[in-house]
């Protein structure tokens, strides 16, 4: 018990952690999870949790998987890492390969870094520069066109690109311009419609700003069909598609940040394939790894490549490089992590536990204070509101979605709430029944703290 005590007394002596504000992390008592196996978490004291986010929406195949495991030994057994600056490595190349061939046709290229926000920023620096290198009778295509809800990561490039005012608004004054359209936030829609009677007004703004930018737009950057950080925001059917449509006729680049809804979060592997939309970049991150390690990865296609591709006085290399970038073991899990998808049939199991959820996801209509239920596969978010007449949302310092989600804790599942959005995006390899048990949870979980 002592040595547990001066562990969190180190924690909050020595440590800054992310998203927290630490004089409430300092102040409150804390977990410190020591293991994890399958799709449980477990705290220096031995208690057992489900692992409700996947440990923040990474995990697929669950914690110490075999076949996970041995890759990274095997792969220890060569080299830990090398630099990908003048040199190669083999798990680099077949990930490649293996992200080729996965990926929807025509991206062919792969950009590797290590986190979703770089993937992000190397997309954005790409976009800007094609248009740079290609001969076009446009402007300067130095701008954006995002979402407001948008969230891509937390570096400069990618916050200038967000549109969470929580989190994004005290960086203006750094941040370069970008066009933010609205959100297809159908339960607080910005244009009072209805969704049964929805005409499409977001699409429409989006097409006149379109319209009267397209000259000064390098890229439309969008999270595909689920805009996860800014509230699990599911966009009506088709929206995707009207997108890629709008950003063809108005020759503005297609980015789709799959960080959090790619690696068959949405039920396919891709969320861009329920629409088969084809993106000119795509960014991939958190599954990639099945969670295990850090690395990510900009695709794009060959138009794109074709413009970098020159003698080296053109001066059109693409002068961007981390040093983490490519490592091999995390590249060799990747490759590992992606044989097990296909191995244990992850997204074809997909269909019955996606229903099974929406099943039980139904019994939460009747709870008081659950005003929207969003579901894209297993990526959830469930909108906890004060008043469901009015839709009037709690007070957000009133931390409900905290509170459900320490309720949650207490009966052995750990979540992390986005505000008064109670998220559920559990590991891939879920069963039917851990999935309902998970539900059960949150279920009686919200039951308790709003009644
Ligand atoms: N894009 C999206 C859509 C995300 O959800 C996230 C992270 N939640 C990021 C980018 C940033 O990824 P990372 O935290 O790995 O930098």
């Amino acid at each position: 018990m002592e040595d547990e005590l001066s562990l969190l007394e180190k924690d909050k002596e020595y440590l800054w952690h992310p998203f927290t504000q630490m004089k409430e992390w300092v102040e409150d008592d804390q977990l410190i999870i020591e293991r994890g196996e399958g799709i449980k978490l477990y705290d220096t004291e031995g208690n057992e949790y489900y692992d409700g986010v996947s440990s923040i929406w990474l995990n697929v195949h669950g914690h110490q998987k075999e076949e996970l495991d041995e890759a990274v030994i095997d792969q220890l057994d060569r080299i830990a890492h090398s630099t990908m600056l003048g040199l190669s490595n083999k798990p680099a190349i077949e990930l490649a390969e293996k992200l080729v061939e996965l990926t929807p046709e025509g991206l062919n290229k792969v950009f590797y870094s290590d986190s979703g926000s770089t993937a992000v920023e190397i997309g954005l620096k790409m976009a800007f520069q094609y248009w740079q290198q290609i001969d076009h009778d446009f402007g300067a295509k130095d701008k954006f066109i995002t979402l407001t809800n948008a969230y891509h990561g937390d570096t400069v490039g990618s916050v200038s690109v967000g549109g969470v005012d929580l989190f994004h608004e005290i960086y203006k004054p750094l941040l370069f311009d970008s066009l933010k359209a609205p959100s297809p936030y159908c339960y607080r829609c910005p244009f009072d419609e209805e969704k049964e009677s929805c005409n499409f007004s977001c699409i429409k703004e989006l097409e006149s700003m379109m319209q009267e930018h397209h000259h000064e737009v390098a890229a439309m950057v969008i999270e595909p069909l689920v805009q996860g950080a800014g509230g699990m925001i599911v966009a009506p059917d088709g929206y995707l598609a009207k997108v890629r449509e709008l950003c063809s006729e108005y020759n503005i680049l297609l980015l789709a940040d799959e960080v959090a809804a790619g690696f068959g979060r949405t039920g396919k592997m891709f969320a861009c394939e329920h629409e088969d939309v084809r993106p000119d970049i795509m960014t991939v991150a958190k599954g990639i790894s099945g969670g295990y390690l850090p690395i990510s990865a900009t695709l794009t296609t060959d138009e794109i490549y074709d413009a970098f591709y020159d003698d080296y006085e053109t001066q059109k290399t693409f002068f961007h490089g981390h040093s983490y970038t490519g490592n091999p073991l995390a590249a060799a899990v990747s490759v590992a992590n992606i044989e097990l998808f296909k191995e244990e049939k992850i997204i074809e199991k997909m269909p019955p536990k996606i229903k099974i959820a929406a099943d039980k996801l139904a019994e939460f209509r009747e709870l008081d204070h659950v005003g929207d239920i969003r579901q894209k596969g297993l990526m959830i978010g469930i909108e906890l509101i004060e008043d469901k007449e009015t839709k009037e949302p709690y007070d957000w310092k009133e931390k409900m979605g905290v509170k459900v989600a320490m309720k949650a804790r207490e009966k052995g599942m750990i979540i992390r709430p986005l505000g008064n959005i109670v998220v559920f995006m559990p590991p891939l390899c879920s069963t039917e029944q851990q999935l309902l048990d998970m539900l059960e949870i949150i279920y009686e979980s919200i039951k308790e703290i709003t009644s």
